[in-house]
């Protein structure tokens, strides 16, 4: 199968075209506008990494896509424990969407990501960013500050925090819930499903960097996993064949730059 032109890409964001996680910059927001409140950043982080390998080594063995889906639908629990716990205690209450907005130039943009984004945004090529990220606030800024701005061909697809006119309340708006692979790939069929009233059936490609990205990559005509995340990892251990670059036959490519796919875009 060799790779057809982009007509549409749905991308991660974190770590796909971000370097680093960005969830400890929108942490950081609250302690910078709360610097006193009383517990710690790793008191969450520490929750979580406990729930997850208590979780991974109760499921035990993933080797089939059916064991995948049942391990990532089981990992919304341990996911939404970890939102609970913010919620509860009030982490983000009072934070101002400003403060997300000052945190954006601390995200390191992976290199080559933006000439690539480019291309498509141009072109008027579809583009979701479908991400299980707090909030779209910094994303937005930092597109904004390279002069894209959201459209029917440009989406930002995550969670978000609620607020009344900027300010947090300290909740979490239950409009989208995208917190494991399995919520990505619900989204993902709603995005070809609207695609397809537009006329866009092929040429459906899907970006990620870690094991939550595999599943809804099964779902579009090319997955392309970038970087040396989780994905890889997940591919091997599910028997999965994959392509070293943008050339050979199978659905699923390893890249390692963006700019490896501009040759895709017309
Ligand atoms: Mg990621």
């Amino acid at each position: 199968m060799t790779a057809h032109k982009i007509k549409a890409l749905i991308a991660d964001w974190d770590d796909t075209i971000t370097n680093k996680d960005t969830i400890e910059l929108v942490a950081e927001a609250a302690y910078l506008t709360k610097p006193d409140f009383p517990t710690k950043w790793d008191h969450f982080c520490e929750l979580y990494y406990s729930n997850y390998k208590e979780y991974t080594s109760y499921f035990g063995e993933r080797n089939t896509i059916e064991q995948e889906t049942e391990f990532q639908k089981g990992l919304k629990q341990i996911e939404l424990s970890s939102v609970n716990e913010y919620v509860g205690l009030q982490l983000f209450k009072d934070v101002n969407h400003k403060a997300f907005q000052n945190q954006s130039s601390k995200v390191q943009i992976k290199s080559e990501f933006f000439e690539t984004f480019k291309k498509l945004y141009d072109q008027n090529i579809p583009v979701i960013i479908l991400s299980c990220n707090w909030t779209s606030v910094i994303m937005t800024k930092i597109f904004n500050d390279h002069g894209f701005v959201q459209s029917d061909n440009f989406k930002i697809v995550t969670n978000e925090f609620e607020h009344i006119n900027g300010k947090l309340t300290g909740e979490v708006n239950d409009d989208n819930c995208i917190r494991t692979g399995v919520d990505k790939v619900f989204h993902v069929k709603k995005i070809r499903s609207e695609l397809k009233e537009r006329s866009i059936n092929d040429g459906v490609y899907y970006i990620g960097d870690s094991s939550t990205d595999i599943l809804p990559m099964l779902e579009v005509d090319y997955g392309i996993v970038i970087g040396d995340g989780s994905a890889i990892k997940t591919l091997e251990r599910l028997n999965i064949n994959y392509d070293i670059g943008m050339k050979g036959e199978s659905k699923i490519k390893h890249i390692t730059k963006w700019d490896e796919l501009i040759p895709l875009i017309i």
